[in-house]
């Protein structure tokens, strides 16, 4: 440490584990540690702006995506806002006596990992092609299909940390900001902000599937407005380097 100054501590505690979309290779030791090949903190710097730029996009699309959840929900009678906060709190108290794999949330976050794949066999079979949609696809849509895949299987345990996190310090106030939970939780929300961002994309893009993928928006769109009710502190939890640079 006393050798890389630019190292900010802890700063992989709380990231998605994307290194190659990492915008903060160069302030963190792990990615140092775990890189065979010895880089200038130049060249780490060059590769962070640019990722840096990707994920700017990619809070642009959000926007988008919410906007478009929203108009198509309203098409299909669906009601977005149909969350019944008292409902998700008491099952969240059920739950904490249980094993946090079966909190509301976990098992809404498995549930999307299936949902994706049965999305993507739905386009194989209708396109009937040779190859899959992972591996033969426009050029405009592969960091949309990378962003859904990278985090298709992330949130599940994110979530099931951070609701054991909860469990295990139950005397915390809810309003406690820095905690591991919250910390987690915020991980996987902004995970599911990206995943919404990149299938808003993709609805416009296969209207033959425009159903199921409204459905995957509908559930990514409710789930994070749970993990809200059920981690209120979750989104202003201060991830170090990412939120700020600790002093
Ligand atoms: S902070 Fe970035 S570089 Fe470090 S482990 Fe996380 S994703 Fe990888």
């Amino acid at each position: 440490m006393g050798d890389k100054p630019d190292l900010i501590p802890g700063i992989y505690n709380y990231c998605d584990r994307w290194c190659e979309r990492c915008a903060y290779t160069s302030c963190c030791l792990q990615f140092q540690i775990e890189s065979e090949e010895a880089t200038t903190t130049g060249a780490l710097q060059d590769f962070d702006a640019l990722n840096a730029r990707f994920w700017e996009d990619m809070g642009e699309a959000l926007v988008q995506a919410m906007r478009l959840i929203r108009e198509m929900a309203a098409q299909q009678g669906i009601d977005p806002e149909d969350l019944d906060k008292e409902t998700v709190l008491s099952r969240q108290q059920e739950s904490f006596h249980q094993n946090a794999r079966e909190h509301p949330c976990a098992t809404a976050a498995l549930v999307y990992s299936g949902m994706v794949n049965e999305w993507f066999a739905a386009v194989d079979e209708y396109t009937d092609a040779d190859e899959s949609l992972l591996t033969n696809h426009p050029f405009a849509l592969d960091e949309h299909l990378q962003v859904i895949r990278h985090y298709q299987y992330f949130i599940y345990p994110k979530l099931v940390r951070a609701v054991e996190g909860r469990m295990n310090d139950s005397a915390i106030a809810d309003n406690e900001q820095q905690t591991d939970a919250n910390g987690t939780a915020k991980v996987a929300l902004i995970t599911i902000d990206r995943s919404l961002a990149a299938w808003s994309v993709l609805y416009a893009e296969y209207p033959a599937h425009e159903d199921k993928t409204l459905s995957i928006l509908v559930h990514l769109d409710r789930l994070r407005r749970s993990l809200e009710v059920v981690f209120p502190a979750a989104r202003a939890f201060i991830r170090p380097g990412f939120d700020s640079k600790p002093a």
